[in-house]
């Protein structure tokens, strides 16, 4: 699943290559209009004939990100309005002539919303496993998920937003690594980089976060902010189903110190695993307290 790194890259190579650009067509999957007839709201979560007709015709004037979540800035006859994208586990976007020039066959085989652009070219929406998620609001707070999501963790209030809902009553009991990967405690770190980022600072995920000093914590911030940061610059990391813009790989997995580890690169003990948050949790009980 890709987490904050790897979709500030897709908004990155998107946002060079059709902002600007007018969207004058859409065409959806069988999967997608199958999927629709029978109420599941396939990728799609809002009536296809409501999606569709709004898009069409939209000008992409700025994609941003929030959390693990894109965003595209559309303008229409003067109206504003966002269309919120979520690549879900498998999802990717591909800006090609057509479906048929995309290289990767799994890719292909599964496009499920085609954006037809102005200048000829297409923005195209590929999910192999279909747990993405694609809708319009209004107001980028009409969308739930936003309602709660703390800031950027490039937001100056990032840490002391991190430190006090860290520090919430409510979170006191919980494991430090679960309440990492809560996005109101700060939005994008998903099961690779929590694990990351607590062996960084050297903190058992299983510990407490009622048993987290606030000095661990600031460490803490920090780690995540770093791996964030370094994986941003290595390309993101590239495991299972991930895969760019333009088809490339990230380097960040060679970089891992503890996810899918089986020695701790410091002290040369083994790795253990636990499953926390109904996710595989790579952690070292001697580097990690
Ligand atoms: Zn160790």
């Amino acid at each position: 699943m890709p987490e904050l790194p790897e979709v500030e890259l897709v908004r990155r190579a998107l946002a060079q290559e059709v902002e600007g650009v007018t969207i004058e067509a859409v065409a959806f999957s069988d999967f997608v209009v199958n999927g629709h007839q029978i109420g599941r709201r396939t990728i799609v979560k809002e009536d296809l004939g409501a999606f569709g007709p709004r898009v069409h015709g939209a000008a992409i004037r700025k994609i941003g990100r929030r959390g693990k979540y894109l965003y595209f800035i559309m303008e229409k006859s003067g109206e504003v309005f966002h269309m919120i994208s979520h690549l879900g586990m498998s999802g990717a976007y591909f800006v090609r002539d057509s479906v048929e020039s995309i290289t990767d066959a799994n890719y292909r085989k599964h496009w499920q919303v085609v954006f037809r652009l102005a200048d000829g070219r297409a923005l195209i929406y590929c999910d192999i496993r279909r747990f993405g998620e694609m809708a319009t609001v209004g107001r980028m707070g009409d969308f739930p998920p936003f309602t709660r999501m703390a800031v950027e963790y490039t937001d100056p209030d990032s840490l002391p937003e991190f430190l006090d809902r860290a520090k919430a009553p409510a979170n006191s009991n919980k494991a430090i690594k679960a309440v990492i990967m809560d996005s109101s405690v700060i939005p994008g770190v998903g099961n690779i980089y929590a694990s990351e980022a607590l062996f960084t600072a050297g903190i058992l995920p299983t510990r407490k976060a009622g048993n987290v000093s606030v000095a661990r914590l600031v460490d803490l911030h920090r780690a995540i902010t770093d791996v964030f940061n370094l994986s941003i610059e290595s390309g993101g990391s590239t495991i299972s189903d991930y895969r760019g813009v333009s088809g490339e790989k990230g380097s960040m997995q060679d970089r891992f110190n503890i996810y899918q580890k089986k020695t701790c690169r410091a002290c040369g003990g083994p790795i253990r695993t636990k499953t926390i948050a109904t996710r595989n949790t790579f952690y070292c009980t001697r580097c990690q307290r």
